[in-house]
């Protein structure tokens, strides 16, 4: 069952075009990936999904509902969320006080401290730094706290904005683990990146969006292999 399903979305700053008619879908279950370089659209696309930036023409629809007209709040509500690009930590705030900003909208105050706790379980590092501030937390556990504070929302789908950016190769796998692990459990992922060949490698779709417009779709093995992309993005895999 298709879980997200952009339609000849367009998106315009100004007289700037940053997207121009996508389409893509993810299925229940799916993790898709969205590559392309510097200022191809992507971080745009994820935030028009959200409802972050008006769309010009076009729509998103949403385990079968049409949310094109709904503000981020209604969408969040219903299971989409964003992990945006530099992760927008709160780093005046402890750990926990950022986790619990995931779950402002959640009223059923003993299931979020249940849903803490297995983030905790999760990211041992974070449960032992809990009162610390958020600055005192390295790159790779901020992004970490950025997806634990998402994953409070308790989301279908997560959208993740290049999560490897500035991130040391250790933390680059565990995040790449994790990513296919929350997946194994049933979350649906939307995944920008930079990184080409691991994106690739864990996703069961891709798109490829140059000048704000898909340039190639489809099976992520086969894009892999294709000497275009191999030629734009792969060259470092
Ligand atoms: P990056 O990886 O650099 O974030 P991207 O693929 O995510 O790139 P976008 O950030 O979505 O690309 O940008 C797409 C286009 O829209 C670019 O031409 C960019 O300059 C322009 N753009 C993005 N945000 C704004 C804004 N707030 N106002 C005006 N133009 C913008």
């Amino acid at each position: 069952m298709a879980l997200l399903e952009v339609s000849g979305l367009s998106v315009s700053y100004g007289r700037v075009a940053a997207l121009n008619d996508v389409s893509l879908t993810v299925r229940e279950g799916e993790i898709v990936t969205v590559l392309g370089a510097n200022g191809a659209g992507k971080s745009t696309l994820l935030r028009a999904i959200l409802g972050a930036v008006p769309a010009k023409a076009g729509g998103v629809t949403f385990a079968g509902e049409d949310v094109s007209r709904e503000p981020p709040h209604a969408r969040i509500a219903r299971g989409l969320c964003l992990v945006p690009e530099g992760r927008r930590i709160l780093i005046s705030l402890s750990v926990e006080e950022n986790l619990l900003l995931g779950a402002h909208m959640r009223r059923d105050t003993e299931a979020v401290r249940r849903e803490m706790d297995a983030i905790y379980g999760r990211f041992p590092n974070l449960a032992e730094r809990r009162k610390m501030l958020a600055s005192c937390l390295s790159g790779g556990e901020q992004q970490m706290l950025a997806i634990g504070r998402a994953m409070m929302a308790r989301p279908r789908l997560m959208m993740l904005d290049e999560p490897s950016l500035g991130l040391s190769p250790l933390f680059v796998s565990k995040l790449f683990a994790l990513i296919r692990e929350l997946n194994a459990e049933g979350l649906s992922v939307l995944l920008v990146e930079q990184n080409t060949t691991k994106a690739l490698a864990v996703a069961h779709g891709a798109t490829v969006l140059e000048l704000g417009r898909v340039i190639m779709a489809g099976d992520p093995k086969a894009l892999a292999a294709d000497p275009r992309l191999q030629e734009a993005y792969l060259g470092e895999g």
